[in-house]
This record gives C-alpha cells, sequence and structure tokens, in this order.
C-alpha cells in the first residue's frame, strides 16, 4: 500500500504569477477542465514544487471540483472515473494530476482505482514518475 505524498499537504497553496499562463492554457485546454472536461470554474492549477516561472508542463486547467480535490489531496472515487482515462493524457501536466489524485486516494477498496494507480508509474514518497515521459 502506498501512502499519501507527505509534501502533497505542504504545496497546495497557488501562486499568482501561474496568471501569466492564462492564455496558453485557455487556448490548449478549449476552457474546459484537463482532467474532467468540465466547464465550471475552470483555471490555472500549478503542480509542486513549483519551478521559478510557470511552467506549461506543470501546470493544468482544472475545474472547481477536480482544484478543491488536488488542494484537498482527497478525492470521491465514485466521481472519479475520468482520472482513469486522464493518467493516459498526452499532457505531462494532466498525467502527473491524475496520478497524484490516485495516489491520494490510495487505501480506497476501489479495483479501478489500484488498476489505474499501478499503471500510472508514480513514486509514492516523491509524486513524481518514476519513469521520464514516454
Ligand atoms: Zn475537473
Amino acid at each position: 500500500m502506498f501512502a499519501t505524498p507527505a509534501m502533497a499537504r505542504k504545496h497546495t497553496k497557488q501562486r499568482p504569477q501561474v496568471g501569466r499562463l492564462g492564455k496558453h492554457l485557455t487556448r490548449r485546454s478549449r476552457g474546459r477542465c484537463e482532467l474532467c472536461d468540465r466547464r465550471d470554474g475552470v483555471r490555472p492549477y500549478e503542480l509542486w514544487p513549483f519551478p521559478e516561472d510557470p511552467d506549461p508542463e506543470r501546470t493544468l486547467m482544472a475545474c472547481t471540483r477536480c482544484r478543491r480535490w488536488l488542494e484537498a489531496q482527497e478525492i470521491d472515487p465514485i466521481e472519479a472515473h475520468f482520472l482513469a482515462a486522464a493518467i493516459w493524457s498526452e499532457l505531462s501536466a494532466v498525467r502527473l494530476a491524475a496520478a497524484r489524485l490516485l495516489l491520494a486516494s490510495d487505501g480506497l477498496d476501489d479495483p479501478w482505482l489500484r488498476d489505474a494507480l499501478e499503471s500510472a508509474d508514480v513514486d509514492p514518497g516523491t509524486g513524481e514518475f518514476r519513469s521520464p515521459d514516454p
């Protein structure tokens, strides 16, 4: 069993600089949450650890619900099945966000969660991918 990354709880506060990526990300996401495709409250969300300058490879557009989950490191497994698809996104920020949400949910007794998490290949200690981008 994996544990929730200890770092996860400390590094969720967003910073204003991320607004610089707004235009680029809006174009990339077409105004939809890049995790679940919803449209409500979509805003950039930076993944820790933050680089000096906001990086689109470490930032995704996320809806109100997905941002809340990322901040709380908690998901609702009933609603979260879209993560099984997001884990295969071509965008590394989306893959990583999905993987971290799945990590955070580990311990919940849901076979699809465990399968998705296993295919994610994320190091639970660091919250980063074990292998570089495919
Ligand atoms: Zn979403």
